[in-house]
This record gives C-alpha cells, structure tokens and sequence, in this order.
C-alpha cells in the first residue's frame, strides 16, 4: 500500500469540501482492499465514520436508508424485510456475514469490479489504466459480462444489492459542492462503451447520503434468486430481483433486473411491458426472459450465461409472483 493522508470528516460540510480527487472511506470493504493492492492510490483518504448516515426509516409511505448504514442493518430491519424483501435477500446473498457488518449501502453502489484482471497489475486493463487494452477480452471470461459489454471492457457489475434496488425503483440522494440532488439508481452506474474508467455519473467531491425506495405494494412482493459457484461468499454466475403483482392470477404490474451478467445491472423495460395483463405462468415468464436476454454476447467461457440468466430470472419471476413451480 502507498503513502497516504488520512483526515475524519466531522460532518457534511466538511466531507464535501474535501478536494475532488479525495476518495470517501465508509466501511472500507472495497477501497482498503483495492489500496493493498495497489489498484487504487488516493493521495488523500477521506474518513466518513463521524457522519449521521445510519438511519433506516420510513418517511411519506417511502423507505429512505442512509449511506452508512451496513449491509447487515438494512438486510435485517423490520420495515426492510415487510416492504422489501428481495433487498433483504439480496444483501443477505452478498459476501459473508463479517464483510456485511462493515460493508455499507453507498459503498455496495460504489463498489468495484472484480474481474480478475483489473485487480492484477501484471495485466491490461482500460478500466484501471485508459487506453493500455483489455486482456479479458481472449482471456477467461467465465465470470465476464454477456450485456453491456463494449469492445474495451466486458466486466460484470458485482453487486446484488443494486440488482434489487434497480428492480424497486430506487433513487440515489447525493450531496456535492453545489448542493444536493436525487437520481435514479439506474443513471448512477455508466455503460463501459469507449470509456471503461467512468463507472459513476457523480460529479467531482459529491457524495451519496442515502438511498430511497418509493412506497408502492410492489415492493413488498419483490424476491432475489442469485445462483454461484458456492452457497456463499460467491459472486453472481446470475441472479435476478423480480417484483411482481397479480390479481385473479393475471400480472397487474411487474419489474425485474438480473445480476451477474451485464456491466450494469440490467433491466429491459419492454420484457417487463410484456408480463402486463399476462396470465402468471411459466411459459410468460419464459417470454419476457428471453426478451430480457435478446441483446447478450457471451464469449467463450461464459455462453452458459445466457440459459442460466433466463431461467434464474423465471425463478425469480414465479417465486414473486407465488406461481406454482
Ligand atoms: Fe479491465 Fe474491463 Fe478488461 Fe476487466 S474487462 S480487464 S475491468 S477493461
């Protein structure tokens, strides 16, 4: 790890007056690991531990959490299991139980890659270094992305707790040098395409505060299917947050997003236009699956994807829609 400086930010104020290139430690999980490393090498380590970010609440009918609260805080609240459920899952489905504890909500949105050959600095990689090449490209591509992908970088997104959050419709607060704003949680995290370097849409010294989940009955139906290599601390071979309402057994509303297989997490507006006023079975399911798969390019290693992300997603669906299987 290379030298660095090390303030604690007292509070907001503070924190977003630090220099543009200062990078905000929350609970570490990602940063530290990626400074070991020597991936990443901030001059200056802004500490956020001091700030009131922690609060899980209900506010107007809408769950608002706060950037600092931990992965275990929110996967365990009682307002989050009732009016949310497949964010629950989904956190609980992520890392193991001591990385939960110190991981928090905005930094699981900030996180990065972890395709194999950004984190080896005997490699090229456009995402850690612009322009030196991609040598995941004819590489082995068994956890790579098939959506999203662009000819500099094809690394998957890593986080199952987006998944759910762009299936609830969750927006983003972020505070910044000129004031504050809220965005969709899906205009957060930008497509590869010529510039892999760019992962986030925040502009210079902004910093998220918390995320909001709208109220609605959706929310409370929504479920997290995530399969992997192992039980646990694995990362998505594919995963899928489904929400969906039915009445008399006909889908009145549905959204899904699937994990582990675009560069983002992906959600297809007209695959899930297409379960509306469709009866809840199987074979609709299917349909708006492989809608929601139509534009994958899967490379060598990881065809397997394409199969395995439309039938996570029919698990996903069905279960949400308490379909029988
Ligand atoms: Fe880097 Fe992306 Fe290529 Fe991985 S896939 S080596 S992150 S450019």
């Amino acid at each position: 790890m290379r030298l660095f400086t090390f303030q604690r930010a007292a509070n907001l104020e503070q924190a977003v007056s630090a220099p543009p290139q200062a990078a905000f430690l929350a609970g570490g999980t990602n940063l530290v690991d990626l400074m070991k490393i020597e991936v990443l090498n901030p001059a200056l380590v802004v500490d956020l531990s001091p700030l009131q970010l922690r609060q899980i609440e209900v506010r107007d009918g809408a769950l608002q959490i706060g950037a600092l609260a931990s992965n275990t805080a929110v996967a365990e609240h009682p307002e989050v299991r009732r009016r949310a459920p497949g964010l629950s899952e989904a956190l609980l489905s992520g890392a193991s139980p001591q990385l939960r504890n110190a991981a928090t909500v905005g930094g699981n949105l900030l996180q990065r890659t972890r395709c194999a050959y950004y984190r080896d600095l005997a490699t090229r990689c456009n995402k850690r270094e612009p322009g030196s090449g991609c040598d995941a490209l004819d590489g082995w591509t068994r956890m790579h992305a098939i959506l999203g992908t662009s000819d500099q970088c094809i690394a998957s997104h890593p986080s199952d707790m987006c998944v759910a959050l762009y299936a609830l419709d969750a927006t983003v607060r972020v505070r910044g040098p000129d004031g504050e704003r809220e965005l969709a949680v899906s205009d957060l995290h930008l497509l590869p395409g010529a510039h892999p370097e760019r992962e986030f849409s925040l502009r210079p010294g902004e910093l998220i505060t918390a995320v909001r989940i709208p109220p609605g009955d959706l929310s409370a139906r929504s479920r997290y299917v995530k399969v992997r290599d192992r039980q646990s601390y694995a990362f998505a071979l594919a995963s899928c947050a489904a929400a969906v309402q039915t009445e008399g057994g006909v889908i009145r509303l549905a959204r899904f997003a699937l994990g582990g297989v675009g560069t983002k997490p992906w959600r297809v507006p007209e695959a899930e236009r297409s379960l509306q006023g469709e009866r809840a079975t199987r074979e609709t399911f299917e349909r708006a699956a492989e809608i929601a798969l139509r534009g994958a390019k899967p490379r060598r290693d990881n065809t397997f994807k394409v199969e395995l992300a439309k039938r996570t997603a029919v698990r996903a669906l069905m279960l949400s829609a308490g379909a029988p299987s």
